[in-house]
């Protein structure tokens, strides 16, 4: 049994080897790379995603699970092994499991049809013209029904891709949560929706690009950031991305007529960052030593950009720090005014610029839209007016464009349908995780006043990052909360946070 444990690590050693060579084929694209090489990094990137695909499902992954006593009823194998063996067992089995069960020629196939379908989504978004795009999406969706066939569900199909996403999550369960928190969100923002707005036009100022990544960089150390095992860089949009157990690149972008987006764009890829380079040294190398889900990668760079980065004692600390940056722009502006700034709630129409609020109500429209899609009650060519209406009854706006609507986000067109609940989920975990922490550190206020955010990050580390995807996401946030994933605890937040910041009675 030994032998075999030990070729199936070293099988999966291989496998991690070659996803992170991967990875730095995608970051250069994303970053560094001259345009003309395009064509060619596209066939890189397939054959060593190939290999990857390849390697994962090698028949000789099915034997050793089977020898070692994994399987559907017992996915941990032997109960004789240590804990972490048996974690590694789970992770292997559901990946062997999953990826087995998906064609060559169909994982080909999506593909080819996405490369297409992102080229024409960046000219559909454009021109604002969907019909353009339709086509395409139509045959992606199809694509993904049969993956989703062929994966297998329970209850519904959306199950099969939410799990790609957010392993071992099913529908019924984010139906349920997304419920409770479309009810309550959508009252609290009529409640701010009656109070008077909160003035954010001095963040409008010119904040020049040169002195807003210093104190980008600045804020990043103070977070316990390493910049000896990664990178800040710059990308159309931020990412993060890991090439390494040492090596997490992290990317931002700058517009010196709005601070808010650069800055909180750095603080929200180093939670991603930091996840990453906290997994327990013990599972280097292998693929216990990755996320366990989106939701909980998410909850890590929302808790950082929002529940940290977004607070009153976070800013006691450093709001006269970004005076000294900013004498000029700031001067007039107390740290009140600056933090409710920061902090505005408005419905708008673009996802990734939206407030903390309204955010998870742009998710919710998607989940449900995708629900409709994936079991065939919407047809692509209704998806324009449908998006209309649930952005009317969801955020009380209607999009004039389908640029500002149903084609404002790059998902669809890459293949990634059953990816936004994680959005919405990560801001869920991230509130739940924070409660348990408040109750350890009675003192977090007191101590993020005096800048130590390292107290943040040790508490994440103990008790999110080492684990890794040793524990499954269910697991996780029992052994943090003791309790189920809720919405309650972010409803909590808000309130509270929202409440005193636009004078709210009576929620
Ligand atoms: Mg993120």
């Amino acid at each position: 049994m030994e032998k075999d444990l030990q070729r199936l690590k070293s099988l999966d050693r291989g496998i991690q080897i070659l996803s992170h060579v991967a990875a730095v084929l995608d970051w250069d694209q994303e970053t560094y790379m001259p345009d003309n090489a395009v064509e060619e990094r596209s066939d890189q990137v397939a054959a060593v995603r190939a290999l990857v695909h390849e390697r994962r499902t090698s028949p000789e992954i099915g034997e050793l699970l089977a020898r070692l006593g994994a399987g559907e009823d017992n996915p941990k194998g032997d109960p004789g092994l240590p804990e972490a063996d048996r974690a590694l067992l789970r992770v292997m089995h559901r990946e062997y499991t999953r990826e087995v069960k998906l064609p060559t020629d169909l994982v080909v196939r999506l593909a080819k049809v996405t490369s297409v379908a992102q080229a024409r989504w960046v000219e559909a978004r454009k021109r604002s013209d969907f019909k353009a795009f339709a086509p395409v999406l139509r045959e992606i969706l199809e694509l993904t029904i049969e993956s989703a066939e062929l994966l297998g569900y329970e209850d519904n199909r959306y199950d099969a891709l939410l799990d790609s996403y957010e392993p071992w999550m099913r529908t019924a369960k984010v139906r349920e949560v997304f419920a409770h928190l479309q009810k309550e969100l959508v009252s609290l923002v009529d409640a701010i929706r009656g109070a008077a707005q909160v003035d954010d036009e001095f963040l409008k100022a010119d904040f020049p690009i040169p002195k807003q990544d210093e104190f980008g960089r600045f804020v990043l150390e103070q977070m316990g950031w390493d910049s000896g095992s990664g990178r800040l860089d710059r990308s159309a949009h931020p990412f993060t991305s890991t090439l390494g157990a040492q090596d997490v690149r992290l990317t931002t972008r700058y517009d010196s007529h709005n601070f808010k987006s650069g800055l909180f764009s750095t603080i929200h890829e180093a939670g991603h960052g930091l996840y990453e380079l906290g997994f327990a040294e013990s599972f280097r190398g292998s693929t216990l030593a990755n996320a366990v889900s989106l939701g909980v990668h998410e909850s890590q760079s929302r808790t950082w950009e929002n529940i940290v980065g977004r607070s009153m004692p976070f800013w006691t600390h450093f709001y006269p720090l970004l005076r000294k940056a900013f004498p000029a722009q700031l001067s007039g502006h107390e740290l009140p005014s600056f933090y409710r700034a920061i902090n505005r709630v408005e419905p708008s129409h673009i996802r990734v610029d939206a407030d903390e609020v309204t955010y998870s109500l742009h998710v919710i429209l998607r989940f449900n839209l995708e629900l409709k899609l994936v079991n065939r009650e919407l047809a692509v060519e209704d998806l324009p007016e449908a998006w209309r209406e649930e952005s009317r009854r969801l955020l009380g706006i209607v999009p004039e464009t389908d640029a500002l609507g149903v084609l404002q986000d790059i998902h669809w067109s890459i293949g990634s349908i059953g990816y936004f609940p994680t959005y919405a989920l990560g801001n869920l975990y991230g509130a739940q995780f924070m409660n348990t922490m408040r109750m350890e550190i009675p003192d977090l206020d007191e101590r993020l006043g005096k800048g130590e955010l390292p107290t943040v990050l040790g508490w994440l580390r103990q008790h999110i990052h080492r684990h890794g995807s040793s524990l499954t996401a269910e697991e996780l946030v029992r052994s943090v909360s003791g309790e189920e994933l809720k919405a309650d605890y972010f409803l909590r937040y808000l309130r509270d946070k929202y409440r005193e910041i636009y004078k709210l009675t009576g929620i």
